[in-house]
């Protein structure tokens, strides 16, 4: 399986980090060794100081695709959670300097915390999805998937027509305004609708 991530999904997010507001989504991925899940520790990496959380709703994807039209992306998605692609700040800040890939600030072991799935269907709504993540037992990020630039289905349509889809792909589909770093010691909670799907502390 792989991880696609989406970058400046949310307007207040891309400015809070001066970036511009992109007319096509920003498209990274992670490999499967990125995968931290079933609230397993993160271990803080010692080639970093600062760390940042970027909350974000996921999608599990349940059927191969190539060239997925935008109507019929909804067909290829049932489950979500909430998730955190951790970011390597100050590495990310330096490579993007240097006009050079980001992959070792965003691709690193356990940089994408994976929540408890939960099916679309139980929500009872594909669009106006709320999560949060609580550090330390305040609500320090919060979003609204309908804030997004670029819809779950614009952003299927447009990842299958370079990468095949494939069933347990996942994608994260951007954080909204709020990152912020995490220290050793803290604790991480993830809120889909309310409810909790991850809790994790950083060691
Ligand atoms: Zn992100």
């Amino acid at each position: 399986m792989k991880i696609i991530c989406i970058g400046r999904n949310y307007s207040e997010h891309a400015k809070e980090l001066k970036n511009e507001i992109p007319d096509k989504p920003v498209i990274f991925l992670k490999p499967q060794t990125a995968l931290l899940k079933d609230n397993k520790p993160f271990y803080y990496p010692e080639w970093t100081s600062d760390l940042h959380y970027e909350t974000e709703l996921v999608l599990k994807i349940c059927k191969q695709g190539k060239y997925i039209e935008e109507k019929f992306a909804h067909k290829y998605f049932e489950e979500v959670t909430v998730g955190i692609d951790f970011t390597a700040r100050d590495l990310q800040s330096q490579q993007k300097a240097k006009g050079l890939p980001w992959e070792i600030a965003k691709g690193f072991d356990g940089s994408a915390v994976i929540g408890s799935f939960h099916q679309l269907a139980n929500l009872g709504k594909k669009t106006g999805i709320h999560f949060s993540l609580q550090l330390n037992g305040i609500e320090v990020q919060k979003g609204n998937t309908d804030n997004t630039l670029f819809n779950f289905e614009k952003i299927i349509a447009y990842a299958s027509q370079f990468f095949t889809l494939q069933t347990g792909d996942l994608i994260y589909t951007g954080t909204p305004a709020g990152v912020g770093p995490v220290k050793i010691g803290d604790r991480l909670e993830g809120f889909l609708e309310g409810e909790k799907v991850f809790d994790f502390e950083v060691k």
